[in-house]
């Protein structure tokens, strides 16, 4: 390992084409622990200070520090910034107020006027924001099974701007062949996007096989403590990140710089956090499968998922995310029961949480859609924390005999 982590200046950003984080060399944990960050020049401050300003005084007419208006620049955003671009591997990292905010930006950066191929079984905000949202401003979305890579090329137009992408997938954890997609947009010019929220930069690397975008609700897995509501978008084109850039200083969805300093304060422990959620979440998958009150579990990590291989191809561990059906009054009877895991909406935080996807985070998705993806009232979503494994179990047990 190098002795010398990832430090790097937090260079001024000039709102249009900002500041350039290079991808250091060193492991994935020191990486999440100093990549983005250096030392404060003014006191030696270890720690990343909280720029908690609108704004910065200019020494005349012309002649300032590089840091205009917080809308633009702010150093403590540019630092988790840096430090989640380096985790994923890109040049450039833009983060949002929200996963939405950034999904939401991106449209706007590539597909204006145009179409949008998606995954069909997303974050259910998210295909409520493609098939209710951006009609409104003539952008057309078609949704498929993106198992099915031949389905994704068919879907495609002319004018298909964009490739949308969630694997693995919320709530049913398939996957889809980041590569094989790749080259689909390749062919027709489009960019390909790539939500990693579930599975982490530490689990998979969606830039490396070939998308041109990743994003990541922060609000999870990177952030990880369910006290920050957040987003960013990790590329490598720089003019790309330039015209990303560009429509978020305009529009202004920027996360403020308290959550920016949250988000980084998570993401140094990223690599600790997500060792115990992926033992967590193959504990519960192995217990649920052997559980008599359980049909089906899904989850990536294994053996009887149906695309494990591939899983085991694109990841290098499977999280805390997974998802079993049961009957659907031992789903309410489960969800209501558990002491450890919270009742609630979100994911990949310390905490254990369960939710019944139907009725909760996909009841925006139209029933006759949800039933056909499988999306049913018996289907409950896990996501294990990073408490001991044996009470997480033994919680689950007690809620469905209770
Ligand atoms: C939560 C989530 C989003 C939306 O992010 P917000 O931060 O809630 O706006 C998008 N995609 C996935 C996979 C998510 O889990």
């Amino acid at each position: 390992m190098s002795q010398q982590p990832a430090s790097r200046d937090v260079k001024p950003a000039e709102g249009r084409g900002a500041s350039r984080a290079k991808v250091s060399r060193s492991h994935f944990a020191t990486r999440c622990v100093h990549a983005g960050q250096s030392p404060e020049p003014v006191t030696g401050a270890i720690t990343t200070p909280l720029f908690q300003t609108s704004t910065y005084v200019q020494q005349g007419l012309g002649r300032h520090t590089g840091y205009e208006y917080a809308r633009l620049q702010n150093p403590t955003r540019e630092a988790t910034e840096a430090n989640i671009a380096d985790l994923e591997a890109g040049n450039h990292g833009i983060a949002f107020a929200s996963g939405m905010a950034a999904i939401e930006c991106l449209v706007k950066a590539v597909a204006a006027g145009g179409h949008i191929v998606s995954e069909e079984n997303t974050y259910g905000g998210t295909t409520r924001m493609f098939t209710q949202v951006l009609d409104r401003l003539g952008i057309g979305v078609t949704l498929v099974d993106c198992r099915n890579v031949a389905a994704v090329r068919e879907a495609m137009r002319p004018e298909t701007g964009l490739i949308h992408l969630e694997t693995p997938s919320n709530p049913l954890m398939r996957i889809t062949d980041i590569g094989a997609v790749a080259r689909v947009a390749r062919d027709h010019d489009a960019v390909l996007c790539v939500d990693n929220t579930f599975a982490s930069p530490y689990n998979q690397q969606p830039l490396a096989m070939g998308a041109d975008v990743v994003v990541h609700s922060t609000t999870k897995y990177l952030n990880g403590h369910s006290d920050v509501l957040g987003g960013i978008l990790v590329l490598d084109d720089d003019a790309l990140a330039d015209e990303i850039r560009f429509v978020r200083k305009s529009t202004g969805p920027i996360p403020g710089p308290m959550d920016s300093w949250l988000t980084l304060r998570g993401t140094r422990t990223l690599h600790v956090r997500m060792e115990r959620h992926n033992e967590n979440g193959m504990r519960i998958a192995e217990f649920l499968e052997a559980h008599p009150m359980v049909r089906t579990v899904h989850y990536p990590g294994l053996a009887s998922h149906p695309q494990h291989q591939l899983a085991a191809t694109q990841m290098t561990g499977f999280s805390g995310m997974l998802s079993a059906e049961v009957e659907e009054s031992d789903a309410k009877r489960l969800a209501e029961g558990t002491r450890i895991f919270r009742l609630a909406e979100s994911l990949g935080g310390v905490e254990s949480m369960i939710c019944v996807p139907s009725v909760m985070t996909h009841a925006s998705v139209p029933e006759d859609a949800r039933l056909r993806m499988g999306i049913t009232g018996g289907l409950v979503r896990l996501s294990a924390g990073i408490e001991d494994w044996r009470d997480l179990v033994e919680d689950l047990d007690r809620g469905l005999r209770r």
